[in-house]
């Protein structure tokens, strides 16, 4: 291809006679089909094509777009091959964001998920026995020795974790639940929808506000399957308010034969208050306190992969280990391998800040946030001037993903304000900074955009990337 006289290229239009044959084209890019095939260079040949012929009909072809078709049908290629989901930066304050997937693997799990998934691997394998193997026996012992369950499994998610609880539990019986805790977690999981897909006959007591013992007494009958709590993650009722705690609720549940479960939705494995954070019920406390089945996330304040983790008395977790619905909401070995080696994690407590990032950004010091911020304002200044202005700020971090909802981190960042103030300039900014090779994820507040630094660890990621978004403000 001979480069294009750039005297001639402007204001000259192609016709489309000039277009290259699809195989004249596909010779010109030998390189490009020997690296990708036939088939994909092909196919993005042919629509390339067909797009410019049809402009190149009406006459508004630029005869340099001929010229540079090997260039674009390349970047076209490579643009197939870019897979969708991408590393993003979440500079949005929320640590646990479900949109942006949640809990970050920790170095041990990541090495786990590497070294394991592209290799057979005794998933349901005994290499003692020689024998089939159930895929529960690799992360019982360390579940049950974590939480002081005497039984433990898994499934793909905290939301398979309770719908299977309670179909294995209160199928074709009723399920006992407090108007308090008839929750909707997002993404269309209720509470009153998981009771009748699981096949169960909520039956509710007590009111929003309050709920007694003697409601829950009240409402048992024969039919009874289960009584269930259900921990309100995502919101928290205040004023007058009395709920039914799980210790007063065992006694009334043992005496009546009829297990209880509880859902923590987050669940975390050690204190948070020993860290300075706000404390999250322990399904440890919850089993002591005599549930018969405790669920919650993997991928939570637990740190680690998207799971849902069931934990309890051995009859219970076998009724639910031998339901029919478990085969459909197994954990997948990617997952599982993750799984493992982030729960191992916590054998070692005092080392868990550093290991578990998720544990990690929730404590990180404000002062710390805040010396960043003052670190990178004179760049970042200069890459939106002049359109926007930059100022430190402190902030209030979430922890996110419906864990301990009102509960604020204190944090620090970045506020960038448009210079001639209109909301459009603003969005306009939140566009280039997500079109950036590592999209930054920021959030609107007001007038002003701001990027909250607490979940920032590589700071590079965002300098290495100052001159692109200067060119795209320009
Ligand atoms: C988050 C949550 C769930 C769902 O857990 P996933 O792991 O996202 O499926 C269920 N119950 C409660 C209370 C939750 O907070």
């Amino acid at each position: 291809m001979n480069a294009p006289d750039e005297s001639v290229v402007h204001g000259s239009k192609a016709s489309p006679k000039d277009l290259p044959a699809l195989d004249k084209l596909l010779r010109d890019c030998a390189p490009l089909v020997a690296e990708h095939g036939h088939t994909l260079v092909a196919k993005e040949a042919r629509a390339l094509l067909d797009g410019l012929r049809t402009r190149a009909v009406a006459g508004a072809l630029p005869r340099s777009e001929v010229d540079a078709l090997p260039q674009t049908l390349e970047t076209h290629v490579q643009a197939r091959m870019q897979p969708a989901m991408r590393a993003v930066l979440n500079l949005t304050g929320t640590v646990i964001h479900t949109n942006l997937g949640r809990s970050l693997l920790a170095d041990a799990a990541l090495a786990q998920v590497l070294a394991l998934m592209g290799s057979p691997n005794n998933l349901e394998f005994d290499l003692q026995a020689g024998a089939r193997g159930d895929r529960d026996d690799l992360i019982e012992g360390l579940l049950c020795e974590l939480t002081g369950a005497e039984a433990a499994t898994v499934v793909n998610n905290n939301a398979a974790a309770v719908l299977l609880g309670i179909a294995a539990l209160a199928r074709g019986k009723e399920a006992i639940v407090s108007r308090g805790e008839l929750v909707e977690i997002g993404g269309a999981f209720r509470m009153p929808d998981v009771m009748s897909a699981a096949g169960a006959t909520l039956v509710e007591v007590g009111t929003t506000n309050r709920t007694h013992p003697r409601d829950y007494e009240q409402a048992l009958t024969p039919h009874t399957g289960l009584i269930v709590k259900v921990h309100t993650s995502n919101y928290q009722v205040q004023g007058f308010t009395s709920s039914v705690d799980e210790a007063t609720l065992a006694p009334i549940a043992r005496k009546a034969g009829v297990p209880l479960m509880t859902d923590l939705g987050s669940g975390a494995l050690v204190d948070l208050s020993k860290y300075g954070l706000p404390a999250e019920p322990l399904p440890q406390s919850m089993l002591a306190a005599g549930c018969d089945v405790v669920t919650f996330s993997g991928d939570k304040l637990l740190g680690g992969p998207q799971a849902g983790l069931i934990v309890g008395s051995k009859a219970a977790v076998g009724r639910i280990r031998k339901f029919p619905m478990k085969r459909a909401l197994r954990l997948s070995k990617l997952p599982f391998a993750a799984l493992e080696a982030t729960l191992r994690l916590y054998l070692r407590p005092e080392r868990l800040l550093q290991d578990l990032p998720t544990l990690r950004l929730l404590t990180r010091p404000q002062d710390q946030i805040a010396e960043l911020a003052q670190r990178l304002l004179p760049e970042v200044a200069k890459a939106v001037a002049p359109r926007f202005t930059v100022e430190t700020v402190a902030l209030q971090s979430q922890i996110g993903s419906g864990s301990l909802p009102i509960e604020r981190l204190p944090s620090a960042g970045l506020a960038l304000t448009a210079v001639d103030g209109r909301g459009r300039t603003l969005e306009a900014l939140s566009t280039a900074l997500r079109g950036l090779p590592r999209p930054i994820i920021g959030r609107i507040n007001e007038d002003r955009l701001l990027l909250d630094l607490r979940c920032l660890e590589e700071p590079a990621l965002l300098t290495s990337q100052l001159g692109l978004l200067k060119e795209a403000l320009a």
